[in-house]
């Protein structure tokens, strides 16, 4: 017979929450006490600058939450496997609970973790939790995942969601074992001064996220409107939660379709894009080389710039490209952590088109920038935008990022928040780039704003010749 009062290890990764979290729940249903662990591994220190620091604030809110119901959070560092087995070793646990994850390196860890833990007799289990749906659930009537994201959205829009739940106590174990300490981690190093400008834009935490997502449904009516909008606050900026699992997305669907229930309009845009994560997850899941390599393979011959330090690409990472609508988005990243969906499109299309430059130096950069950093949404961006993802748009729609500019924020206030040169009062935020980038950079706002790095028109007839050259597919 088991004993009552063997703990079951709540292994946190992705899912720093209370609310809609199905492994919590099954935990706290076995009526044993819990001990929520957070692991710093491998996969935790390979995360890039922003996404880390951002993790820190996070494992501070929740180690909050915890506290105020009578529990904690305990950190260990070091490889996954050994820091699990040590805490069975220490506290006598005889199960080990997490909410799965879909990246395929998260995947070998767990498989490898699960299969050694059974082999020693502790329970291991997996629960769902971080989508909608699970990935081998939703398929197209040939039994072959969707590779195509209109009629997945069909085939999901009248699917059940399951009901969030989750726990409002959990039992402690009479003896906790010892904890490392936050700080000591240091999860913000690589931000260097670029933590302070980000941190007054970042308001980390569950509750937040409950609040950011009420906020947002007081104005979801103009979401299908205003979403595309660089100059509103049209979108629910509920991303970077999702990210670290601060909010379940079976949370927000459902308080959606309350929304909706009430008639309130512009809940279907809303509910779609959400379900552009599934899809990211989904075909991450089912085709991992969305991460590494380009999803069709006609690309591979593309003729690439793969030199991420090529002066151009400088430019661009150091938002001086001399085009005002591409550098007041990657601005606005270095500023707040996040990026409009609308400018996302049109810094990468500049970067994967008049630059030529492979997407992976973008994906690469943006993982080192975004506090929403999100495996599967970023690869599959990038490619989308790009040309060599499914359902990509396709590589001969170059985007004018004039016109781009022209359509979205034809007043230019975007430009104006984030641009300081030429301006005798720039805003507080076109000046806050300057002391987020790094001090070797040598940027002042007083400068002259740089000259375009590259003719708008010769990119993009080169970018086109070099496409029609390849007839790639
Ligand atoms: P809302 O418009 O309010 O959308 C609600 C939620 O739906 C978002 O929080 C997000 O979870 C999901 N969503 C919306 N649009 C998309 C999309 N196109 N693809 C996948 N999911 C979507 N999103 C990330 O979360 N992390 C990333 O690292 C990321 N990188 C991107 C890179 C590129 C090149 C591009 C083009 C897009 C990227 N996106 C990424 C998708 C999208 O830009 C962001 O999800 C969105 O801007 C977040 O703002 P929001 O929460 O206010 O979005």
């Amino acid at each position: 017979m088991e004993n009552k009062q063997s703990p079951i290890i709540m292994w946190f990764r992705r899912d720093l929450r209370l609310s809609d979290h199905p492994a919590l729940s099954a935990a706290a249903q076995t009526g044993r006490p819990i001990l929520p662990v957070f692991i710093l591994d491998d996969l935790a220190q390979a995360l890039g600058a922003a996404p880390k620091w951002r993790l820190g604030l996070g494992l501070e809110a929740f180690a909050q939450s915890l506290s105020h119901i009578g529990s904690r959070l305990i950190l260990r560092r070091g490889d996954a496997l050994t820091v699990l087995q040590n805490l069975i070793t220490e506290t006598g646990a005889s199960g080990v609970y997490w909410t799965r994850a879909y990246d395929p390196d998260a995947i070998d860890r767990d498989t490898r973790i699960k299969s050694a833990l059974a082999e020693q007799g502790v329970e291991a289990k997996s629960f769902a939790g971080h989508l909608l749906f699970e990935p081998w659930t939703v398929a197209t009537k040939t039994g072959q995942p969707f590779r195509v994201f209109t009629p997945m959205w069909r085939s999901v829009q009248g699917r059940e969601v399951a009901t969030p739940e989750g726990v409002s106590s959990i039992k402690a174990p009479l003896n906790w074992p010892t904890s490392e300490n936050l700080t000591g981690w240091n999860l913000g190093a690589a931000m260097n001064r670029g933590a302070a400008v980000v941190a007054p834009f970042v308001r980390p935490g569950e509750i937040a996220a409950f609040e950011a997502l009420h906020e947002f449904l007081d104005r979801i009516q103009d979401y299908s409107h205003d979403r595309d909008c660089l100059d509103l606050e049209g979108t629910s900026d509920l991303s970077e939660y999702l990210s670290l699992g601060e909010i379940g997305p079976r949370s927000v669907w459902h308080a959606v379709q309350r929304a909706a229930m009430n008639g309130t309009q512009g809940t279907d845009a809303y509910l779609r894009q959400l379900v552009w994560r599934e899809f990211a997850y989904h075909l991450m899941y089912h085709t991992p080389r969305l991460l590494s390599g380009n999803w069709k393979p006609g690309w591979d011959t593309f003729p690439w710039n793969t030199d991420a330090d090529h002066p151009s690409v400088v430019a661009w990472r150091q938002a001086r490209t001399g085009i005002p609508v591409v550098d007041a988005g990657l601005r606005q990243m270095y500023v707040t952590g996040r990026m409009h969906n609308r400018a996302r499109m049109i810094v990468a299309s500049y970067l994967t088109k008049h630059l030529m430059t492979h997407w992976k130096i973008g994906m690469n950069w943006f993982a080192d920038c975004l506090i929403d950093w999100d495996p599967a949404a970023n690869a599959m961006g990038w490619q989308w935008v790009a040309g060599s993802g499914p359902d990509a748009s396709p590589f001969f729609r170059i985007f004018n990022p004039l016109t781009q500019q022209e359509k979205f924020d034809p007043d230019g206030v975007y430009l104006k928040h984030w641009i300081a040169e030429g301006q005798t009062k720039p805003s507080a935020t076109a000046v806050a780039y300057f002391r987020a980038v790094p001090h070797s950079w040598a940027l002042d706002p007083a400068e002259n704003y740089p000259s375009p790095v590259v003719d708008l028109a010769t990119g993009r007839a080169r970018a086109l010749a070099a496409y029609e050259g390849r007839k790639t597919g």
